[in-house]
């Protein structure tokens, strides 16, 4: 059994100490005045985080709470949605609507790959009647950054809604929601943010809220409008999710500490040296447009990526997920979002390298993913002189 445990998954993902101990405080109560001042602190946190001046609610649920509002908030029965189904992520868009009896039109992505801006185009021209775009900005299950501003500037002059699910992306990468024009954007803690699972966050453009006006779909403990009006006094509707909060708003001033320029420069380093490693190796990538959140690896020729992952798990100590549905069996995906540095990649590549020898792949001396990473990590590396500047 291997002395120490490495989790390098696509949520949850490591919770710093830091955090940890904020959460482990006395719990306030959610009525008194210091919760009040510290929900407020988190409210203007988010709003930055999300580059809005729109509310950004916070609810207690795991992501997919937030992606049934993002229906439920804005359609009426029998509404049209295009959804962007190019993984398990898209899929759920889909059946999410289906379950609400709306008319959805699928735009399947083959899994690797991200959907092309003029296929959204011609959709939109066929159905004239969709009342929003669904998608990713990161596909975990694919490793695929969907080109989100694209989608968004598509839905501008229309009617519909473009709603983007950056549970895996927000907080790795820039997202900024008026900037791009997108319209409802969601995401959750147990990702990027760092945090344990149990808290879902979204926020709505004003055109988003014309459409809420109108929509029809069953809705109550997700109905955003009366949590706006709530979260807007400070206050959340039903209880929240309190030791959550309490370590988001720590997150939020390490994030502000560590500043979003510098967080999105490390995310792209760790990408960047995990591709390079893989390939170092002799794995192709798996994803074609790699989002920076997650390196999907095909498995080679021969190596089950299910039972690599196992050795992983039990001979190093390194939690990794493999594929899934048309994917089992074949790559494995490698997270390095929220609380990753450089080492551990370093110690991911290092294990991925001593497993795949011990399932009879090593087409190159061990050490050679280990090398590579390191070279993009050192000449990726802050500057001194730039963090001064
Ligand atoms: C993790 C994740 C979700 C949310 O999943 P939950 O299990 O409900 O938290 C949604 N979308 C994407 C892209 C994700 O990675």
């Amino acid at each position: 059994m291997p002395l120490k445990h490495y989790l390098l998954t696509p949520g949850p993902t490591p919770v710093p100490e830091r955090i940890a101990l904020a959460m482990a405080q006395p719990i306030p109560h959610h009525r008194a005045p210091a919760f009040e001042a510290l929900f407020a602190e988190v409210r203007e946190g988010l709003k930055w985080l999300y580059g809005t001046k729109e509310d950004v609610l916070t609810f207690a649920s795991s992501g997919t709470g937030a992606m049934e509002g993002a229906i439920v908030n804005f359609q009426r029965a029998g509404d049209e949605i295009l959804t962007v189904n190019g993984g398990k992520f898209g899929e759920r868009w889909g059946k999410i609507g289906k379950a609400y009896g709306l008319k959805v039109h699928e735009l399947k992505v083959e899994w690797g790959k991200a959907v092309e801006p003029a296929a959204i185009e011609q959709a939109l021209k066929e159905h004239p009647g969709i009342r929003g775009v669904y998608l990713q900005a990161s596909e975990s299950s694919t490793g695929v950054a969907h080109p989100v501003r694209e989608v968004a500037a598509l839905t501008r002059g229309s009617q519909a809604i473009c709603v983007v699910d950056a549970v895996s992306a927000l907080g790795a990468m820039p997202l900024p929601m008026d900037e791009w024009g997108i319209d409802v954007l969601i995401t959750g803690s147990q990702k990027a943010l760092m945090l344990p699972p149990g808290l879902a966050f979204a926020a709505a453009s004003e055109k988003a809220w014309k459409l809420s006006a109108e929509a029809t779909l069953p809705r109550f403990y997700f109905d955003w409008r009366r949590e706006r009006e709530m979260q807007r006094k400070n206050q959340t509707a039903w209880t929240p999710a309190i030791s959550l909060v309490v370590g988001l708003a720590e997150v939020i001033r390490w994030l502000r500490e560590e500043g979003l320029d510098r967080v999105y420069a490390r995310h792209e380093r760790l990408a960047k040296a995990s591709r390079a490693a893989m390939e170092a190796i002799g794995c192709r990538l798996y994803a074609e447009r790699p989002v920076v959140s997650l390196t999907t690896v095909w498995s080679p020729e021969g190596v089950d990526s299910d039972k690599l992952v196992k050795t992983l798990k039990t001979k190093y100590g390194v939690t990794l997920v493999g594929g899934q549905d048309a994917a089992k069996g074949k790559i494995f995906r490698i997270a390095h979002l929220g609380y990753f540095d450089d080492l551990d990649i370093v110690i991911a590549v290092a294990a991925i390298e001593r497993a795949l020898a011990d399932h009879g792949y090593r087409a190159q001396p061990l050490g050679t993913g280990v090398g590579a990473a390191m070279r993009v990590m050192q000449e990726l590396a802050e500057k001194p002189a730039e963090k001064a500047a």
